[in-house]
């Protein structure tokens, strides 16, 4: 049999919503065609670890259901009937329907709509510039890290922390609120390796037993929504036995005595009642972290996809300050990096353009704003035309009966810029066919780590498929406006943004695309002071002033409590709706990427909800059972899946399957709600009451999706 022997080997960053950042060789067949792809031991974090849906990547940037070709829409809205039309044909009505919106309703009453399908600073942020070139209404990001981040930064004054590869020289790794095996490999392979080779332990907090709690030394399964009372009873213990470091509280925070006193009714008896977690394992945990000066907490998004989760990201944030954890290297936390890169996006998003007078919409209510929620508009006109690029609303947005009504709209144009025909694009009027990160040139910093990256094209796109930036130039020029940034290239761009942050040049960094930007440990520590004038680290947080950036305060947040606490915002549990609802990151997809794969959908057999058997046996059904999840925002068909590392009423399910994969075409976002949780608004994914019944497979008509 004849081997293809690859002509060269590339190196390039998965660009993914991920994150681990992981750099990538890539084998280079042709300048169409990709072999395999491996991880780069140059990377010092990633460390030549990958997973494996990006692994087999070639499956998916030569799949035969890529989009090549511009689709015009010939049948009703999300028949899936198209027809092929010229790039120029496209973009030309594009601009014409942008032009008549604005005519008629002014010009916030388009909204260009993106996330995080690439992290690349240019084929990602780039729309913001037209946006702005056009007085276009603005997004409010808020999906994924509204809650997570200002949890953080309400303590540390900054999104910053200790360098995750410390978790090697760590003597207790603490993974709370995220299934690293599924979904940041390399948070394993830096723990496993302190396992290796200090002996240390390793404790899993989480809802359910995930594959990442299967190979913790402590595994403590909680309640959704209660992190914060067995962060508090784990304070309390520190405090109560002496292991609270307290010259380092006085050093270096803001109302240590205080914060003791509050503490002292929040027992391990207290939190127990709350979380589910037995008295004796919050003691023993409490016990590990306090006799380990070396405990290193990486702290992920999960636990935070609460309405109250901005408050239990900071009681957790707030353990490894008390324990002195942070004077220690292999001791401290980590959640996200953010803060340390010096990228200059002015130019990129066009921002000496933006007015700041211009409404900005939450792209999370989504389906409130396209169905004409007043609230959600601002008051302003409604939108009527919109450019989505990198995202999927009509898959992971929350309440998708709203979303989806939205879409409905006669009076709605849509144009989707996408790799694959998406629930979203099955809904657009004019479908682009967009490059992959192999097709284009990028800039990524690390989210979970401390690089800088530069992803450069390594092959031709398939058919007529363009970049976003080259979409987003044309347009500009269609719609009459200028700006220097529509006349560069992307890799003028990365060129330029490299430049300004004194990281050297595209040249430089194409052929080994990266940076390392860890700051020194005594910053990194907080040792020189925390993000606050004063340095001191904020156990009583001003929540309304914790990130200059975010809209609000929002949502109940007057009743957000001073100090670390368990807070009761959730959507409470009902006679009608016994289960709260969990739905987690599946291991073979990221959000709705890779859904879209032979192996991937194979791997995930389908969307399941893991129902501990003992509920099972109570309504009568049994594993393998057809099931509805039903709640007052609609119902969602799938399978029954008994699964006994959950406590009784909780519902697990994993993965965002698309919405033709679920018997009626209505996903499981179908049940989460819209609302903004304080202070800064954002998902509460995991926050979803609901009730399981049976239901008979005949009764179920078919909707397009
Ligand atoms: S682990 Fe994350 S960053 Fe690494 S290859 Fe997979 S998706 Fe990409």
């Amino acid at each position: 049999m004849n081997q293809i022997v690859p002509v060269r080997t590339a190196r390039t960053t998965c660009p993914h919503d991920c994150p681990s950042t992981c750099s990538l060789e890539v084998e280079l067949l042709d300048e169409r065609t990709i072999g395999r792809v491996r991880g780069s031991t140059e990377n010092s974090y990633t460390a030549g670890v990958i997973c494996a849906k990006v692994a087999r990547y070639a499956e998916r940037v030569h799949s035969p259901n890529r989009l090549t070709k511009p689709l015009l829409r010939t049948g009703p809205k999300g028949s899936g009937q198209f027809r092929e039309i010229s790039w120029d044909e496209a973009l030309d009505r594009i601009a014409a329907e942008f032009l008549k919106a604005e005519a008629a309703h002014g010009p916030e009453s388009v909204w260009p709509y993106y996330y995080a399908g690439t992290m690349g600073q240019v084929q990602r942020d780039g729309i913001n510039r037209l946006r702005h070139a056009k007085k276009y209404s603005e997004e409010y990001g808020t999906i994924c890290t509204a809650l997570a981040w200002p949890g953080w930064i309400a303590g540390h004054g900054r999104l910053t922390g200790a360098d995750p590869r410390e978790m090697a020289k760590s003597d207790l790794v603490v993974i709370w609120g995220t299934n690293a095996v599924a979904t940041q490999v390399n948070v394993m392979t830096h723990a496993t390796r302190a396992r290796k080779e200090r002996g240390a332990r390793i404790a899993v907090v989480d809802v359910y037993r995930t594959p990442t709690m299967e190979q913790a030394d402590i595994a403590l399964v909680v309640r959704p929504g209660t992190d914060a009372a067995l962060a508090c009873a784990v304070m309390h213990v520190l405090f109560r036995e002496g292991w609270a470091d307290r010259p380092y509280l006085e050093r270096y925070t803001d109302v240590p005595a205080e914060l003791e006193a509050h503490l002292a009714e929040r027992t391990p008896e207290w939190a127990s009642a709350i979380c589910g977690v037995s008295v004796g394992e919050i003691e023993a945990f409490a016990r590990a972290i306090g006799t380990t000066p070396k405990t290193f907490f990486r702290l992920g998004y999960g636990f935070s996809r609460q309405r109250n989760g901005t408050v239990a990201m900071h009681a957790a944030s707030c353990i490894p300050v008390v324990a002195g954890s942070w004077r220690h290297e292999g001791g401290g936390a980590f959640h996200n990096n953010g803060a340390i890169f010096r990228i200059d996006k002015s130019l990129v998003e066009g921002r000496d353009l933006r007015d700041p007078s211009v409404r900005r919409l939450d792209q999370s209510r989504i389906g409130a704003i396209l169905t004409g929620d007043a609230t959600a508009l601002k008051g302003g006109p409604p939108v009527t035309a919109m450019l989505i690029q990198n995202t999927n609303p009509m898959s992971v947005a929350p309440d998708q009966e709203k979303v989806r009504a939205g879409f409905a709209r006669e009076d709605l144009f849509v144009a989707v810029h996408e790799q694959f025909m998406t629930d979203t694009a099955k809904m657009a009027d004019v479908v682009l066919p967009a490059t992959t990160f192999l097709e284009h040139d990028d800039l990524y910093r690390g989210g979970g780590n401390q690089y800088l990256l530069v992803g450069p094209k390594l092959i031709e796109p398939p058919g007529e498929a363009r970049e976003n930036h080259r979409v987003i130039c044309d347009l500009a020029k269609r719609l009459g406006v200028s700006h220097p940034g529509f006349e560069m290239s992307a890799r003028e761009h990365v060129d330029w943004m490299l430049r300004r942050g004194g990281y050297g040049t595209f040249e430089d960094l194409k052929d080994r695309p990266l940076v390392d930007c860890q700051p020194p440990f005594e910053h990194a520590h907080f040792l020189d002071g925390f993000g606050y004038a004063d340095g001191r680290f904020r156990f009583a947080p001003d929540w309304t002033s914790v990130a200059a950036e975010n809209d609000g305060p929002m949502g109940p947040w007057r009743s957000m409590p001073r100090l670390p606490d368990q807070w009761d915002v959730l959507e409470a549990v009902d006679a009608d709706h016994p289960f709260r609802l969990v739905t987690p990151p599946a291991r073979n997809f990221l959000n709705s990427s890779f859904t879209e794969t032979a192996t991937s959908q194979a791997r995930e057999k389908g969307p399941r909800a893991k129902v501990h058997p003992d509920d099972l046996a109570r309504l009568g059904l049994a594993d393998g059972d057809p099931v509805r999840l039903v709640n007052a925002r609609g119902a969602v068909r799938l399978l029954a899946e008994a699964f006994p590392g959950l406590l009784p009423g909780v519902v697990v399910v994993e993965g965002i399957h698309p919405n033709s994969a679920h018997p009626d075409g209505r996903g499981i976002n179908t049940l989460t709600g819209d609302d903004q949780p304080a202070p800064y608004g954002g998902v509460a994914f995991h926050d979803t009451r609901v009730r399981v019944e049976r239901w008979n497979p005949v009764d179920v008509s078919p909707v397009c999706t």
